[in-house]
Formats: structure tokens, sequence, C-alpha cells
């Protein structure tokens, strides 16, 4: 029986130190000291043998089960640190590798213009509005004091939801939405960028476009004051020596009109293919705003005068960045955007 537990004793250190894998600690376990293991049937035989050997056998068999449990417990914990240095191992980072570089993104060049409009505003006192971009009939046209007739209503010129929905052709209906909510308030100051859309698609027009709209509304404004503020900011814009021309124009929501032109960017004014010899770009309209459109608005004609001015941001960033193509603005090219920083 002695020589029997010795043999066990051997067999099983051998097994437990030839283990590699936590599962197959486990079986060993279980074959050696589970319920119907080695070790419990050999304890189980010791009624086959004489009562005064059976308590020092009995002995003999628990010491060598508390070793078992020892020598399976110290062999399972070093095969748990074996896992979780196999786990660091295959987690392991290199520091000193050179990092991936990271393509930072910038800003739009579209983006950057009407960032820098706002900016020669601001300083000017003017505040910032938004319109929506579905716009009704009426503030896209009626209130504009742009008659049934006009054909910037045409449906050949406007996307059209329904009859009375359209997607706004400008920015001028913000006009209109700011003074009815202020009137009878003064003064009326303000800027309104957003987009504008029509069914155009050439070179140089494109069927989604940005514009910003101006408005000012108060006592005693007139024609100096218009020509005074967009003077200053095509000098802001375009450079400190810049000067404007005004020519007269027609505008259903301004009387007089009058469209702006700024010296050439490309030849300064002596004549180019640019500027098609005249020496002069149109960049924006404006006009004072008509008594009428002031009227629907809920402001006094004979009280209040205000001007209004409303320019292309595609134009004005083509103009200032050289640009002769004006879908590179919407073609995702990076080739392309990545020149404005
Ligand atoms: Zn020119």
């Amino acid at each position: 029986m002695l020589k029997k537990l010795k043999e066990l004793e051997d067999q099983s250190r051998q097994s437990i130190a030839g283990v590699n894998n936590l599962a197959e600690l486990k079986e060993i376990k279980v074959k050696l000291l589970g319920k119907k293991g080695a070790l419990t049937a050999l304890l189980r035989s010791l009624g086959t043998v004489a009562p005064e050997e059976r308590p020092g056998l009995g002995r003999e068999a628990n010491i060598l089960r508390e070793e078992l449990e020892r020598v399976i417990e110290l062999k399972e914990s070093s095969l748990r640190d074996l896992v979780k240095a196999g786990q660091w191992e295959q987690e392991r980072i290199d520091v000193t590798l050179p990092g991936r570089p990271i393509d930072s993104g910038q800003k739009h060049p579209l983006t950057i213009i009407i960032e820098e409009i706002k900016e020669i505003f601001y300083g000017l006192g003017f505040q910032v509005a938004y319109g929506p971009d579905i716009e009704s009939d009426y503030y896209n046209f009626e209130a504009l004091n742009i008659p049934a007739d006009h054909p910037a209503r045409d449906m050949q010129d406007s996307f059209y939801l329904n009859p009375q929905l359209l997607l706004r052709t400008h920015t001028s209906p913000v006009q209109i939405r700011v003074m009815e909510k202020l009137a009878p308030n003064l003064p009326v100051r303000i800027i309104a960028p957003g987009k504008v859309y029509r069914r155009d698609d050439d070179a140089t027009h494109s069927p989604m476009f940005h514009q910003v709209e101006g408005l000012v509304v108060d006592r005693d404004i007139t024609f100096a004051d218009l020509k005074g503020t967009l003077l200053l900011f095509a000098r802001e814009m375009f450079g400190s020596d810049q000067k404007i021309r005004l020519r007269p124009s027609y505008f259903p929501f301004t009387e007089p009109s009058a469209e702006v032109d700024i010296l050439c960017v490309m030849c300064g004014g002596k004549g180019c293919r640019v500027c098609s010899n005249t020496g002069w770009l149109e960049i924006l309209g404006s006009g004072m705003v008509h008594p009428r459109v002031l009227e629907v608005s809920g402001y006094n004609p004979r009280e209040v005068t205000g001007f209004a001015f409303g320019m292309g941001v595609e134009r004005i960033a083509m103009l200032k960045y050289g640009v002769s193509d004006l879908r590179l603005f919407f073609s995702n090219d990076l080739r392309f955007l990545k020149q404005f920083g």
C-alpha cells in the first residue's frame, strides 16, 4: 500500500511537471484528487488492509493529497504567468518607432472668404443674420417687389419644390425676415451669408453657390453711405489702393440701383483678357432699399431709408485667388484645396 502511494506520488509529480496548459492541468487534478480520482480510490481501498496499519496509511495519504494540491497550485500560477507574459508580448509596442503622419484638415477657400467678409463687416458694426434655404414665394419674390411676370420667377431659373416653395435664388429674403423681426427698431445693420440655388451649370455658374447680403436701415442713410461702405469693403478685401466704380443698374428691390466694379485684380486697370480689356471687374449689386420693401417689412419709408447689397462669394474668391473655373471649389480635389491654408 505504501509502495502504491509512493508510485502515485512519482507519477503525479511527473505528469504535473509535463503539463503546459491550464486545461490539461485541470484534467489531471480531477483524475488525481476528484471524487473518482486515483488518490480517492486508494483511500477507499484502505478497508482491505490490516486495521493497525490503517491510521498510518491514512495519514500518509492525506499528506500526499496536501502535497499534490500544493504542487498543482504552484504549477497553475506559473502557467497563468506564462499566459499573461504571452499577452504582453503580443501587445508590446515599440515606442521608438516614428509616428504615422496625421493629415490635418483645413478651411475650404469659400469658408475663408466668408469669414474674411464677416470680419470686415463686424468691424463696421454689422451683425450676422441667417435665413432658410427653402423659401416661400413671398419672401423670395413678392416682398422684394419682384412682380409676378418678372423673368427671375421663371421655372427655368428656379428650383421649385411646389408652387409656393422654392430653394432661394438669392440671400435677399433675409432682408425681409430681419426687418419684420426688428421693426420699428433702428438701426438695422446686418450681413447675411448663405447658399443660393439657380438652374445654372458652367465654368462661372454652379447650381448652388454662396452670397453675402448686406442691409442697413436707419434715419438719413444716403447713397454716399452705400458707396463709402462698399469702398471700404473693396479695400479691405482686395488691397488698400483699390478703387470702385458704380454703374447704374436695375433691381426690383432697390431704387436707385448700382452695380459695383473694382479695378481688375489681374491687370490693375490696364485692360486684359480677364476684364475684357475694360480694366474693371463687377463684384456686386447694390442700391437704396425700395420704399415698398421697407413698407411691407414694417418700416415707414417717409421716416427711414436704407441701402442693400449682394455679392457672390465664389466670384470674390475667384478674383482674389486667381481661379478661372468655379467648379473647382466643389470638386473636392485635395490638390486644389490644399493650396489655401
Ligand atoms: Zn484686367
